[in-house]
């Protein structure tokens, strides 16, 4: 299978990081998105991500200039019709991407690979409402995509084998790393890392300890490189309830219950860094705990 054109569905920070490594390893990539600020919004960051890293050295000008004309936008979803690998990227919430290949699979030709970048929906059944659950697997990227090393491959029950040895190539061709995971809810990163988030939230929210106190000791004490709820606002809140979610329904253990105090937070539409506002607020020069 010949990978050469991508088709990204979602340009919000996942999408957008997606393009942007994909357009650096040589991929012709159309990024689609439902609405033209979406679109907009994430060349500006693809670009403002290139000239980082140019003034980092760590890309040519020309190399920069090269992967962005290799960037082309659509509002219309069936133009992806016409790539060889399609990564979906849409808000984490099944019906969204279920009317997506729904609204997609009667464009698509014969060869081509569908995924989907969702943290934490079962990759089977997602597979099973297209026309090719053998073609369709999860493609995981880590946030920062520019950034984080991983991608975890996920095959579906009927993906074949074809179809996973090109989307290895396609990662080794980017220059990561793939781990490989069973279709499990939230698979292996999710799984382990998500209930230490919703964990933290729980500390904060039977006043346990205040936001500073809970990444403070989790960074000093653990040595992890971010707070679980700076994390979980890095992530978007909406994103981490809805893998607590699947846990919860996916495995039937009370263990993973979301925590009434994140449900909340979302309810307000403090999502994190994305809306503004989060455990911490982003408006000003420094970010500022929220309780
Ligand atoms: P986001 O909210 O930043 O972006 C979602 C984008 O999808 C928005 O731009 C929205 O307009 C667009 N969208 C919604 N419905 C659409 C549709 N029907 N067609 C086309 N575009 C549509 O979210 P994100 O953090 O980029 O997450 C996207 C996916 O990546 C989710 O499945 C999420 O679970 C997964 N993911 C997120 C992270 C993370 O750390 N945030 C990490 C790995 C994977």
């Amino acid at each position: 299978m010949d990978i050469r054109k991508v088709g990204v569905v979602g340009a919000g920070q996942m999408g957008n990081g997606i393009a942007h490594v994909m357009a650096v390893a040589g991929y012709d990539v159309l990024l689609n998105d439902i609405n033209q600020e979406a679109l907009d919004k994430g060349v500006g960051v693809i670009k403002s991500n290139m000239d980082r890293m140019v003034s980092r050295d760590k890309m040519t000008a020309e190399d920069r200039d090269a992967a962005l004309s290799r960037i082309t936008t659509t509002l219309d979803l069936p133009e992806l019709g016409a790539t060889d690998l399609v990564v979906e990227s849409a808000t984490e919430r099944e019906t969204v991407k279920q009317a997506i290949f729904e609204d997609l699979v009667p464009h698509l030709g014969p060869d081509t690979i569908l995924t989907s970048n969702t943290s934490s929906i079962s990759i089977t059944r997602l597979a099973s409402r297209t026309d090719r659950p053998e073609k369709f697997m999860g493609f995981h990227f880590m946030n920062p995509v520019p950034v984080m090393q991983l991608v975890e491959l996920i095959r579906g029950i009927a993906t074949d084998k074809p179809t996973y040895d090109a989307c290895l190539a396609v990662v080794e061709n980017l220059g990561k790393t793939a781990a490989s995971s069973e279709d499990f809810p939230a698979f292996i990163v999710n799984r382990i890392l998500m209930p230490m988030i919703n964990e933290a939230v729980y500390t904060l929210y039977e006043g346990v300890g205040s936001v500073i106190s809970i990444d403070t000791s989790m960074k000093l004490g653990t040595n992890h490189p971010m707070g679980p709820l700076e994390l979980a606002d890095f992530i978007g809140l909406d994103t981490c309830l809805a893998i607590m979610n699947v846990l919860h329904d996916g495995l039937a253990d009370t263990k993973y219950r979301p925590c009434p105090l994140l449900t909340k937070y979302v309810e307000a539409g403090w999502l994190g860094r994305k809306t503004g506002r989060g455990f911490y607020d982003y408006r000003g020069e420094e970010p500022v705990p929220t309780r």
